[in-house]
């Protein structure tokens, strides 16, 4: 253990007890004595608070280091949720969707709302699509939303036949 102003005030105490030891082997009075013993008992009451001393402060230590961890999760985590904007689906769920701006080398993704709420990035999972309507859940909290638009089987060519392309205009 790295010395602290504690463990030296204990290492000091112990010297002090070690030095009244010698004394108690001189040839000494019975009053004398008996006030070096007291001296002694006074000390050793005096290093048990010290190892008091050191156990909170060791306490103190690891929670102060839980709280900066805490702080750079909390920190890095607002950084990460600016990448990522609230979108209502077709069905009016909603989910938080990457930013195109943010996207870089990253496929598009979104990710829950409610695992969002709790601080935490989860990546939704395709449970597959059936008629247009693909189911997303989310794989930590097991939350499911649907995206995409109902559409039945013969209505899949028309689509691709007649509907104009949003990004052209
Ligand atoms: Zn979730």
């Amino acid at each position: 253990m790295a010395a602290t102003p504690i463990s030296t005030a204990y290492s000091s105490l112990m010297s002090a007890y070690e030095i009244l030891n010698g004394l108690l082997k001189l040839e000494i009075g019975a009053e004398v004595r008996g006030r070096i013993v007291e001296l002694q008992e006074l000390i050793v009451s005096a290093q048990l608070d010290t190892l008091s001393a050191q156990a909170a402060q060791t306490e103190l230590s690891e929670q102060m280091r839980a709280l900066e961890e805490e702080m750079a999760r909390a920190k890095a985590w607002e950084a990460e949720k600016q990448r990522y904007s609230l979108t209502q689906l077709p069905s009016n769920g909603f989910v938080y969707t990457l930013k195109s701006e943010e996207r870089g080398a990253e496929p598009a993704h979104d990710i829950c709302i409610h695992c969002y709420q709790q601080g935490r990035k989860e990546i939704l999972r395709s449970r597959g699509t059936a008629y247009g309507i693909e189911t997303l859940a989310c794989p930590s909290c097991g939350a499911q939303t649907e995206t995409g638009t109902y559409k039945t089987v013969a209505q899949e060519p028309l689509e691709s036949f007649g509907s104009p392309d949003p990004r052209s205009g």
